[in-house]
């Protein structure tokens, strides 16, 4: 295409404008893209970059709404935990794992848990001055009658409490008095009954507990079986929250028998118990936020209800493994980690995305990590890619659209072209008959006595240039209502023979000039045509004047007219200067020549065989040429025949 835009260019100048102004129009969209295109591949790897980040953090986002949900529902599940008692919701919760301890304050259900330490009471009634008797005898070291006293109330006692505690006392007297064994006996026998379980002491506290740890102590042994029968009961009541037992009683007790039985497992509440306690005695302010804790507790935090009733510690080991599992069991992108910070907490790697928490988790930190590196890199390939294609697929189009403008171009100018050449043409072909026309009458005016064969001659000229005229015109008039398709033909079925004669007769006076040798065969029979006489002559006169004019001063010319495969054929061969290939297949074309200075000369305008082409094709027929350089032409026109061939009549 490119040597075509040359060539062309070569031949008009206006086209080195339209080129330079189709190069701009190509040129600057194609650079400002691949511009373009290069800014964005580079921005692309950024973008993607800011893309995933901000993808990821609404990720974050999702899962901070998650963990915030997990606290609720946690803080939900504390406060509407329905167990009886604060103390058995305290097991229940810490026994599920649901917190590391739970601090139930006093509410209209009952005590809360743990407790404050009861008031003391003083003993009643009766039981005071029998009580104060025994304890006068206990003062005197009369312990064993100390003891019988102590007994004595026990027996008498309308109190459950106040028994179990006369048989304490009587315990206690009877060890100092030197029986152990009835001492170890009363406890572990006496006070081991259920019966006893619920006594109390004056502060509240359990007493049967208590007798047992006394038992243990004076046992002393742990390998000893009643060793191991007391402490089993001991440990059993000590686990089990629904006993009223004090929680400082039971802290007390759970820490002394794992002194005493330092083999045995460590009962499943202390480490909450213990906890608990630590934080009551701090005297931290209860929030409904999850705050660490500080000093001592500085690893702990809690949770409190709105109403303050209830609130959860947990160590920050548990808190952190408790969301962890919450996240682990949300989706997350492919090759992501996520990594969760309490409040100060640095992470080990420079995070991909990260998200400070507000709300409960204020000040904790979500921090995703890519595992792959070269993920959000695969992103961005994929991305340039397709700006490639993009870009590559837009150039494509402004190529195509300017190649399409070039033609578009390109067939204007040389229709405007042709069109100067048809209007130079024409005047030049209508100057030079209309001249020589005047010049002969001038001559035939002017002069007086010529022969009359001279003035015979001289309108035999002007009638000749007469008929060139004429044809010429026809030729345009074809031309121009072949333009506007508006060529009408009238159809009649005519003999082809008689139409290569009348064409013979028409040449005959010019082709019998010196120099000059014209052949007509007519190979009969030959069928009829259905066709308009006066076009199919002008279609062999054009065939005729052709093999005329491109033949040298020596010509030789032969129309034939033959039957072929049910068509008729009109064969114009002359010896003249002949058509290279690639011209041959070009001379049908409008305003085609060949060598335009030679068909100027000879009075041609390029039209004549565009009109025997259309007139042919309108016919059905066919043009074909054949043809050697500097060897001559055969042009063949074929058209239908209409019947079997049949003799020429006589
Ligand atoms: P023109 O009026 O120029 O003769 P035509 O359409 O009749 O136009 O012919 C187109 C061109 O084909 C001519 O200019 C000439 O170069 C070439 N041509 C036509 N007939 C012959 C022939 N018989 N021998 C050689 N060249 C021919």
């Amino acid at each position: 295409m490119l040597r075509l835009l040359r060539t062309s260019a070569d031949r008009d100048h206006g086209l080195w404008s339209v080129l330079a102004l189709l190069s701009v129009v190509v040129l600057v969209p194609t650079v400002c893209l691949l511009w373009f295109m290069s800014a964005a591949m580079q921005n692309e790897r950024l973008a993607v970059r800011e893309k995933l980040a901000e993808a990821y953090r609404a990720h974050l986002a999702g899962l901070e709404a998650r963990l915030e949900m997990h606290w609720q529902e946690r803080l939900r599940t504390i406060e509407t935990q329905p167990a009886a008692t604060a103390a058995e919701r305290f097991a229940f919760l810490v026994r599920g794992g649901l917190a590391d301890a739970v601090i139930f304050g006093q509410s209209n259900s009952g005590p809360g848990y743990p407790d404050s330490t009861p008031v003391q009471e003083p003993p009643a009634g009766d039981a005071g001055a029998a009580w104060r008797a025994a304890e006068q005898l206990e003062r005197s070291n009369r312990d064993l009658e100390a003891a019988a006293a102590y007994r004595v109330i026990a027996e008498r006692s309308p109190t459950i409490d106040l028994a179990a505690r006369a048989l304490q006392a009587a315990s206690r007297c009877q060890a100092r008095g030197g029986a152990k064994r009835d001492a170890l006996k009363i406890l572990t026998e006496e006070l081991g009954q259920p019966r006893y379980r619920l006594a109390a002491d004056g502060r509240g506290r359990l007493i049967a507990p208590s007798a047992q740890l006394l038992a243990l102590e004076m046992i002393g042994d742990a390998s000893r079986p009643e060793f191991r029968r007391t402490a089993d009961r001991l440990r059993s009541w000590l686990s089990d929250y629904s006993l009223p037992l004090p929680s400082v009683q039971r802290r007390f007790l759970m820490r002394q028998l794992l002194d005493l039985d330092p083999g045995a497992e460590a009962p499943d509440t202390l480490a909450a118990e213990e906890l608990a306690a630590r934080y009551l005695d701090s005297g931290a302010a209860r929030t409904p936020d999850l705050v660490r804790l500080s000093g001592e507790l500085r690893d702990v935090w809690q949770l409190a209800s709105a109403d303050g009733t209830v609130t959860a510690l947990f160590r920050e080991g548990t808190l952190l493994e408790q969301m962890q599992a919450v996240l682990a069991r949300q989706e997350l992108p492919a090759d992501t980690t996520i990594e969760l910070l309490p409040p100060g907490g640095v992470s080990q790697r420079v995070p991909f995305a990260r998200l400070q928490a507000r709300g409960r988790l204020d000040g904790w930190t979500l921090a995703q990590h890519l595992e792959r590196s070269n993920l959000f890199d695969d992103a961005a390939e994929r991305q340039i890619a397709a700006y490639g294609w993009t870009g590559a697929l837009a150039i494509l189009l402004i190529l195509v659209v300017a190649g399409m403008i070039v033609r578009l171009v390109r067939r204007q100018l040389r229709l405007t072209r042709m069109k100067n050449d048809l209007l130079a043409t024409v005047s030049h072909e209508l100057k030079t008959p209309l001249a020589s026309m005047r010049l002969l009458v001038d001559t035939l005016l002017e002069g007086g006595e010529e022969d009359r064969q001279q003035v015979h001659e001289y309108l035999r000229l002007i009638a000749q240039e007469n008929v060139r005229l004429s044809r010429l015109v026809d030729n345009f008039l074809t031309f121009s209502r072949m333009e506007r398709n508006k060529q009408k033909f009238e159809r009649a079925e005519i003999a082809p023979d008689e139409l290569a004669r009348e064409a013979a007769a028409s040449v005959g006076e010019r082709f019998a000039a010196p120099g000059c040798r014209f052949e007509l065969s007519i190979a009969a029979p030959l069928p009829p045509i259905l066709a308009d006489r006066d076009a199919i002559l002008t279609v062999l006169l054009n065939l005729l004047d052709n093999a005329y004019k491109y033949s040298e001063e020596q010509r030789h010319i032969v129309l034939t007219t033959y039957a072929e495969n049910g068509s008729v054929c009109f064969a114009v061969k002359d010896d003249g200067i002949g058509l290279s290939v690639r011209a041959a297949r070009r001379v049908f074309e409008r305003f085609y020549q060949v060598d335009q200075r030679l068909s100027r000369r000879a009075g041609g305008c390029g039209l004549g065989l565009s009109i025997v082409q259309f007139i042919v094709q309108a016919h059905n027929g066919s043009v074909a040429v054949d043809s050697q350089p500097g060897k001559g032409s055969t042009f063949t026109v074929r058209l239908p025949a209409t019947q079997p061939a049949r003799r020429p009549s006589a």
